[in-house]
C-alpha cells in the first residue's frame, strides 16, 4: 500500500500544494473557508497547527519545477504496472491511521495538512510515508459526519468505508498500489481529501458515496457518477463504472424481483386456501341446516382478520367448528312404527340426509416473510456527468481539490431509498459494489477502448447537494504523535 521510502527527494510538493490551498477559501461552493490562511502557507510560524510536534521553521519554499511523468496505463494481462516517481513521500499516516498530504518536509519532521486544514509538523520517526499509488479512494464522511441516514439506520459512511476497504483489497490482490484517504472513522474535509489525492498523483481518483434525500422510484437505478469537467480520461473512467455497477444491479434486481413475485404467488395460493375453506364451511353448514342439524339463523363466528407484519390483511378465517349442532329430528313414522302415509294410502317421501363431511382441511397459517416489491429511487439527474460553478468551475469540493487528477465522485444508490438500503444492509451486495468498482478501475488501467456508457450531456439541475466536509464542521481526529 505504500511506496518505498526515500527522504531526498520530496522537493516540489510543497509548491503544488501552496497553489492548491491557496483555492480552498471557497473550498465547496457552499460558502466555506479554510483554516489554512496564506500566512500559514508561507509557513512564517506554523500558527494554526495546534499540537504541532515541532517548532522548527518551515522549508524554503521551493522553485522546482519538476513534473514527475504520468502513471502509464497496463493492459488486461498486466492493468497496474510500474509506478513513475514512486519514492517520494507524498502523504504520511500516522500511527493512528490518518493519511495526511506533505506540504513540505525538514530533516526531521514533515509538515502536513491536518484532516481539518490546519498546518502541523510531525516527527518523521513518529510516522510512515507513503509514495505515490495508482489510485486514490475516498470512502465519503467520517466521523461527525455521518452522511445520508436509511429509515432501517443504514449510514453513509459506514457503507462508503465498506466498499472502498474491500475495493482496495480486491486491486491490491492484482497488483496496484492504492490510498484510502480514509482507513477508519473520523472527520476529513473536502479539501484534505481533494488535495491528498493531488499530492499523492495517482492515475485515478474516486470518491465513494450513497446518496440521500427522498427521491422519487425510478425505473432503473439513480445512480449519478459526477466527472470532472473537461476531463476525457473522468468520463471514460464514469462510463467504465456506470456499466459494470449496471451490470453488477440488474442481476441483484432480477434476483429480488424473483423473491418478491415468489412471495406474492405464495400469499395468492394461501388467499385462495382460505376463500377454499369459506366455501367448504358454507356448504357444511347449509347440510347441518338441510339435517335439522343446526338451526338456519345459526351461524360461524369470524376470527379476527390478522394482519401481517407487512400491511397485507389476511382473507378473514372463520371458526372451522359449528356453535351449535343439534340432533336430527326423528323421520315422520306411524304410531305404530311404521312409514307414514299420506291420506291417500300413497307413502311418504323418504327423508334425505344430506352428507356433512366429518373434517375440513384447514388452510396451513401463511408464515413466508414478507418480500416488499424492489423499486429504485432516483430522479433527472441520474448518469454519468460533470457538475460546473458559473466560474466554470467543478462544482464539487473534492473533485475541484485534486488538481489535474482524473477523477469522479459516484453516488452508487440512495441509502434512503427503503428498497435499496435493504441491499445496502447485506454485506454480500456491498461486496457486489466493491466489485463493480475494482472492476471498473481494471477496465481503466487495461486501457481498453470500451468507454462504457450512462452519459448524460444537460445541465445538471438538482439542488446543490448537502454542504459538508467544511473546515468549520471538522473535529480532527486523534493522530497518535
Ligand atoms: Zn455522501
Amino acid at each position: 500500500m505504500f511506496g518505498t521510502v526515500n527522504h531526498s527527494l520530496v522537493l516540489v510538493v510543497a509548491t503544488a500544494v501552496v497553489v492548491a490551498v491557496s483555492a480552498c477559501t471557497d473550498l465547496d461552493g457552499f460558502d466555506e473557508r479554510s483554516n489554512v490562511g496564506p500566512d500559514q502557507l508561507a509557513f512564517d510560524d506554523g500558527s494554526g497547527s495546534a499540537g504541532s510536534t515541532t517548532t522548527t521553521a518551515g522549508p524554503e519554499p521551493s522553485n522546482t519545477t519538476t513534473v514527475p511523468p504520468p502513471i502509464p496505463l497496463g493492459s488486461p494481462d498486466e492493468p497496474f504496472v510500474d509506478l513513475p516517481d514512486a519514492a517520494a513521500a507524498r502523504a504520511v499516516i500516522t500511527p493512528t491511521g490518518v493519511v495526511l498530504p506533505v506540504l513540505g518536509e525538514q530533516a526531521d519532521s514533515f509538515t502536513v495538512l491536518t484532516a481539518c486544514e490546519n498546518i502541523r509538523y510531525v516527527n518523521r520517526s513518529a510516522v510512515e510515508p507513503i509514495g505515490r499509488a495508482h489510485v486514490v479512494l475516498d470512502p465519503g464522511h467520517g466521523g461527525t459526519e455521518v452522511g445520508a441516514v436509511g429509515p432501517a439506520g443504514t449510514v453513509e459512511k459506514e457503507v462508503n468505508l465498506a466498499v472502498a476497504t474491500e475495493a482496495a483489497a480486491r486491486l491490491e490482490q492484482l497488483g496496484a498500489t492504492v490510498v484510502l484517504t480514509r482507513s477508519t472513522d473520523h472527520n476529513v474535509t473536502t479539501g484534505t481529501r481533494g488535495l491528498l489525492a493531488k499530492s499523492i498523483d495517482p492515475a485515478l481518483f474516486v470518491s465513494v458515496h450513497h446518496n440521500g434525500g427522498a427521491p422519487r422510484s425510478n425505473d432503473g437505478p439513480g445512480t449519478i457518477v459526477f466527472t470532472k469537467d473537461d476531463s476525457g480520461e473522468s468520463t471514460r473512467f464514469g462510463g467504465l463504472f456506470h456499466d459494470r455497477l449496471g451490470a453488477a444491479l440488474e442481476s441483484v434486481t432480477e434476483r429480488e424481483r424473483k423473491a418478491h413475485a415468489a412471495y406474492i404467488t405464495a400469499l395468492d395460493a394461501h388467499q385462495a386456501a382460505v376463500a377454499e375453506y369459506d366455501r367448504s364451511v358454507q356448504a357444511r353448514d347449509a347440510a347441518l341446516v338441510a339435517n335439522g342439524q343446526l338451526p338456519a339463523d345459526a351461524t360461524t363466528i369470524p376470527a379476527p382478520p390478522p394482519q401481517a407484519a407487512d400491511g397485507f390483511r389476511y382473507p378473514s378465517e372463520r371458526n372451522p367448528s359449528p356453535t351449535t349442532t343439534s340432533p336430527p329430528p326423528p323421520p315422520p313414522t306411524d304410531p305404530d312404527g311404521s312409514p307414514g302415509t299420506n291420506p291417500d294410502g300413497s307413502p311418504l317421501p323418504t327423508p334425505t340426509t344430506v352428507a356433512v363431511p366429518d373434517t375440513l382441511p384447514v388452510p396451513p397459517p401463511f408464515d413466508s416473510i414478507p418480500v416488499r416489491e424492489f423499486l429504485f429511487a432516483g430522479g433527472p439527474n441520474g448518469g454519468v456527468r460533470s457538475w460546473v460553478r458559473a466560474d466554470g468551475k467543478d462544482y464539487l469540493s473534492v473533485l475541484r481539490h485534486s488538481g489535474d487528477v482524473p477523477g469522479v465522485l459516484t453516488e452508487f444508490l440512495y441509502v434512503t431509498n427503503p428498497s435499496e438500503e435493504q441491499l445496502l444492509m447485506d454485506p454480500a451486495f456491498v461486496s457486489a459494489e466493491a466489485e463493480a468498482l475494482a472492476g471498473a478501475i481494471v477496465d481503466y488501467f487495461s486501457s481498453t477502448t470500451n468507454t462504457g456508457g450512462g452519459f448524460v450531456d444537460d445541465q445538471f439541475d438538482d439542488q446543490p447537494i448537502g454542504g459538508g466536509g467544511l473546515p468549520s464542521q471538522c473535529v480532527e481526529p486523534d493522530l497518535g504523535v
